[in-house]
């Protein structure tokens, strides 16, 4: 054991980063992260999973969000704003209509400039649209950090299918202003279909009915080797949720001008309580075959009306065939018949109504799937996309207070270097688990070389053990996903487990004693690795930047089986085989190749070049991890996502 003596509360080794995925709503907003192999939604400090989409600046400057926020509507509704999402990306001209339906108030300086920049004004302050969005992100991720005790600073954010380039820039801009990176943004119908693992049936046509508070989206989707392309999109801006409220608000104000001789028309304390009331009914219907709209009206006069379902179906009847049209639309703009579609995924609240789900059977002819909350689903999907895109979930640890390693431990990765795994000075019990692939086509085992040290080679640190896992299924280099997972117990006893998640091979092997070593043995072995800190960098600079050259030449080779290649023109296809003659070229150790800068530029060049290639691949894309062809592998090697997982040589090639 060390006797550093140093303790250290933390998480331990382990507390890698979660990557979690938001559904930024109209209406409601919601975080959520995949709990092992199930995406779960984050509840909020009261509980609940909906985070209203309502921002409120409080008299003292602070802002007030979600649930808390809502009165605030009533009560200061010069310092309260909902449904900002109508105005992401959007100019003054623009939200003309906007204006129409919602009581925004534009900033004096956002109206006279037109062009300038949306403003607007919440108490003395103005707060463009990305502005307001980062509070609604941060309070997710608030609630989110509550729930792990841990920081969270990578997210993945659903934005609608039909959202243009500046509507997502500045949904990545609300992100940012919030704290958080967006590592990619997902159509939500896309995330839906991923909540459903719909992805794991290859091919198929998808629509998505999606109503929500105020808005109506159909989406059409074809679902070709795992990856989604929205093929036709259509809809109604102003219809969903809040005209069935509004419709039921009508006929209570009706009621109570007629049998109390009141008209509470104007008086919007009165108007809300009915608002909060229809809705309890309107939800209570959705289970119910009758219920009773009750509310005590300011003043105390009670008032209270029974309704059934029947009589709630007539009502909505033409507010729910208002969605017909646009589903035929997106059906006809497709060019496919209802009979054509494989698989129909209800989202939004409103299609907890029995009517609505109802027609949507039959406009398409089947049962729509309807397992997953409706409300949901896309941030569930969100979730999924997420954990795919941070490779997967890393081992968590307690709180402790215990010793701490003296020194890192790691395994080898192609080429001689070392992946470090647990670092040196974390609290103990530790764990922590990296991902590694295989650097050579159709390799079926890899040696794992357990090491322990400072110093960036293998040679130059304590072999701890070594032991191989084999039965690897044979694919193409890079394409297996080998979990290796360090783990001291309380005790000091290592155990290091290797596992190929495609194909659940797995081995491990028991260290003992993890570090036998004497303060002055530990003591040299850091002084060593800075005193050759430089050399060592350069070595291995090199040798990273050569796997990095043959892990992008491998990608490409692959991506040019992808259906993606093809769109690209005879120019961009031309420069990228330039390049990767190019890169093909230097990076064999034969050519001069002693200076890593010149791989890491012919590596960055063909990244470049290949970038919308990779965008092509990816953005239709969305791909689990469960099925062999993934897009994440590509990915990750064609730069735009996270660092490629360092491949580890195989059995053979080790050195004993
Ligand atoms: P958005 O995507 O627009 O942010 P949601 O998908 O959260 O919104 O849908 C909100 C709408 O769903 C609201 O109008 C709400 O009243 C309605 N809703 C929620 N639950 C039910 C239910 N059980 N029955 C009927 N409507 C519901
Ligand atoms: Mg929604």
């Amino acid at each position: 054991m060390s006797k550093s003596g140093i303790q250290i509360e933390s998480n331990g080794a382990s507390a890698v980063e979660r990557v979690v995925g938001i559904d930024l709503g109209t209406t409601n907003s919601l975080v959520a992260f995949m709990e092992g192999e199930t995406p779960v939604v984050i509840p909020g400090e009261d509980g609940l999973n909906l985070v209203p989409s309502v921002v409120a600046i409080a008299e003292n400057g602070e802002p007030v969000i979600g649930n808390a926020a809502r009165k605030n509507l009533i009560e200061t509704p010069e310092r309260a704003v909902y449904s900002v999402k109508r105005l992401m990306g959007r100019g003054v001209e623009d939200v003309q209509d906007e204006l129409r339906y919602f009581p925004f108030k534009l900033a004096e300086s956002g109206l006279a400039s037109l062009g300038g920049p949306l403003r607007i004004q919440l108490g003395d302050n103005t707060f463009t649209p990305p502005e307001i969005s980062a509070f609604i992100l941060r309070q997710l991720k608030r609630n989110a950090e509550r729930y792990f005790g841990a920081p969270v600073t990578k997210t993945v954010i659903t934005v609608p299918a039909y959202f243009n380039d500046a509507q997502r820039q500045a949904t990545k801009d609300a992100g940012r202003i919030a704290g958080l990176e967006v590592l990619r943004l997902v159509n939500e119908p896309t995330a839906a279909s991923l909540a459903y693992g719909l992805d794991k049936k290859r091919d198929g046509i998808v629509a998505v009915y999606d109503l929500g508070g105020g808005t109506f989206d159909i989406s059409i989707l074809k679902l070709h080797e795992g990856i989604f392309e929205v093929i036709a999109t259509n809809g109604d801006t102003h219809l969903g949720g809040d005209d069935i409220d509004n419709l039921l608000i009508g006929i209570a104000l009706d009621d109570i001008a007629g049998d109390m001789k009141v008209d509470l028309r104007r008086n919007g304390e009165a108007v809300q309580a009915i608002r909060k009331a229809v809705i309890d009914a309107k939800i209570a219907l959705s289970s119910s075959d009758s219920t009773t709209i009750q509310v005590t009206l300011p003043g105390g006069q009670p008032y209270a009306r029974e309704i059934t379902r029947a009589q709630f179906e007539t009502l909505i009847e033409p507010i729910v065939q208002r969605t017909a049209g646009p589903a035929k639309q997106a059906l006809a703009d497709a060019g496919l018949t209802p009979e054509q579609i494989n698989e129909v995924v209800l989202v939004g609240g409103s299609t907890r109504i029995p009517r609505v789900r109802a027609l949507v059977k039959e406009l398409f002819k089947r049962e729509p799937h309807s397992e997953l909350n409706p409300d949901e689903v896309v941030a569930l999907g969100a979730a999924v996309q997420a954990n795919i895109l941070s490779g997967g979930s890393k081992a968590t640890q307690d709180m402790l207070l215990l010793d701490v390693t003296p020194l890192s431990l790691g395994i080898e990765a192609l080429g001689g270097v070392v992946a470090k795994i647990i670092h040196r000075n974390s609290t103990i019990p530790a764990s922590a688990t990296e991902h590694f692939t295989t650097g050579v086509e159709g390799q079926t085992n890899v040696a794992i070389h357990v090491l322990q040290g400072e110093r960036e080679l293998a040679k130059d640190c304590r072999s701890l053990a070594r032991f191989d896992l084999k039965g690897i299924p044979p694919m193409a280099a890079g394409m297996p996903r080998i979990e290796v997972k360090l783990l001291i117990d309380a005790n000091g006893i290592l155990n290091v487990t290797a596992r190929e998640q495609r194909s659940g091979r797995e081995a491990e092997i028991e260290v003992k004693p993890t570090y036998g070593l004497t303060d002055e043995q530990v003591e040299s072995m850091i002084m060593d690795s800075f005193d050759h800190a430089e050399d060592d960098f350069r070595e291995r600079q090199l040798i990273e930047a050569r796997n990095e050259a043959e892990n992008m030449l491998a990608a490409l080779e692959k991506s040019k089986k992808n259906p993606a290649w093809a769109v690209l023109s005879a120019d961009e296809k031309k420069r990228i085989d330039e390049l990767e003659h190019k890169l093909a070229d230097i990076k064999c150790p034969q050519h001069n190749a002693t200076d890593y800068k010149a791989i890491q530029a012919a590596t960055e060049a063909l990244n470049k070049a290949t970038t919308r290639l990779a965008e092509l691949m990816m953005d239709s894309a969305v791909s689990s991890a469960l099925h062999g062809q993934t897009m994440e592998g590509a990915d990750e090697k064609m730069g735009q996502g996270p660092a490629a997982p360092h491949p580890i040589a195989p059995a053979e090639f080790s050195k004993r």
